[in-house]
């Protein structure tokens, strides 16, 4: 998985940005954001204001760069983009923070992972649009001074909801959580990638994608794309459910949608710990996983799809777990 979010090659790299939407309109789901956003941003423009900062939460891959990057081409301002772990120091945010224009966006990804001095600056820098700078090398000459910034909009983006101090979040005047897409949205930003990737797909091929991407618009345009070459070398070119279904076990996603990440956590929670329950951290060094992949990447999926539940003892595997792993419930320890 972490192809998917962290180290994208230079060919994904420029797939994604072929396939991003620029427009609300053009963004695919998530209506209650969107809908909030499109007031926001034309009431934000009648008043000649900068929007309100907004602070987006939701897993990898769900669409948080892409909405900042449309907020900025909605209010026709510039974006600049930073993430958390890249901003070491207070100087490398005030570094990005005084090269801004009026109006314009800045997006920091990961916002959870900034440093708490820096996390500071960033205060003041939102709630009065100024920052104090410390110049002067020596005790004497060492002084504090004022810059200030135009007004801007910062949208932070994070997939740690715990991880955001209430200082900082209570400086975000919207608040959005990205939720993962139904299957019929999905079909739909299949048909709009196919079709600007210059793909036929018929409506089960697409629908049989959208079924098992879990939930995710990067996972969708990553399937689409394999599902894609296998159309070309071992059909004609179109991609049929047939076809979507060939590619896809090829790639070890199943029916569910699951892949081999997914499969070995539930497989660990049975076969392991005779179903559960078992604290994340144990399953995460029984795995030779970070817990922080386990938790904020792999397991909100399955917790959403009713594979795995959360009790106060640990995660345990459901029903519906034992059933599509083809095991016997009975084996299962009592709860
Ligand atoms: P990360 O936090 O890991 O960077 P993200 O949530 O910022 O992930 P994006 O990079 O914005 O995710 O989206 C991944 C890809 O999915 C984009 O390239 C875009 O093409 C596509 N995508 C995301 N959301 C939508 C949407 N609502 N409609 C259509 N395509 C979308």
């Amino acid at each position: 998985r972490i192809s998917e979010t962290s180290v994208l090659n230079d060919e994904e790299a420029s797939l994604e940005k072929s396939l991003r939407p620029q427009t609300l309109d053009e963004y695919i789901g998530q209506e209650k954001i969107k809908r909030n956003l499109a007031v926001f941003i034309q009431a934000a423009k009648q008043r000649q204001e900068s929007l309100d900062h907004i602070l987006l939460f939701g897993p990898p891959g769900l669409g948080k760069t892409t909405l900042a990057m449309i907020v900025a081409n909605e209010l026709g301002t510039k974006l600049h983009t930073i993430t958390g772990p890249a901003i070491e120091r207070t100087g490398d945010l005030a570094a990005v923070l005084t090269v801004l224009g009026p109006g314009d966006v800045l997006f920091i990804d990961e916002i959870h992972r900034i440093p708490k001095s820096a996390e500071e600056i960033l205060y003041s820098a939102m709630e009065d649009f100024c920052i104090d700078i410390l110049i002067g090398k020596s005790e004497e000459t060492k002084r504090s001074v004022r810059v200030p910034l135009p007004p801007f909009t910062l949208v932070g983006a994070t997939t740690k909801a715990g991880m955001i101090s209430s200082p900082l979040r209570d400086r975000f005047g919207i608040i959005g959580h990205l939720e993962y897409y139904k299957p019929e949205e999905l079909f739909q930003i299949i048909r709009r990638s196919a079709s600007i990737l210059d793909t036929v797909i018929d409506d089960e091929g697409a629908m049989e994608i959208a079924r098992r991407s879990r939930g995710t618009p990067r996972v969708a345009n990553r399937l689409l794309k394999r599902v894609r070459d296998f159309a070309q070398i071992k059909g004609n070119g179109l991609i049929t459910k047939a076809i979507a279904d060939q590619g896809l076990l090829a790639l070890d996603i199943d029916s569910e949608g699951l892949d081999t990440m997914d499969r070995r956590i539930l497989s660990a929670i049975i076969d392991q710990f005779r179903g559960g329950p078992v604290g994340i951290e144990t399953l995460a060094s029984t795995l030779g996983e970070g817990r922080d992949t386990l938790e904020y990447m792999v397991e909100p999926f399955l917790l959403q799809q009713g594979f795995i539940q959360r009790t106060p003892r640990g995660r345990i595997a459901t029903e519906k777990t034992y059933q599509h792993l083809g095991r016997v419930i009975s084996e299962r320890r009592a709860v």
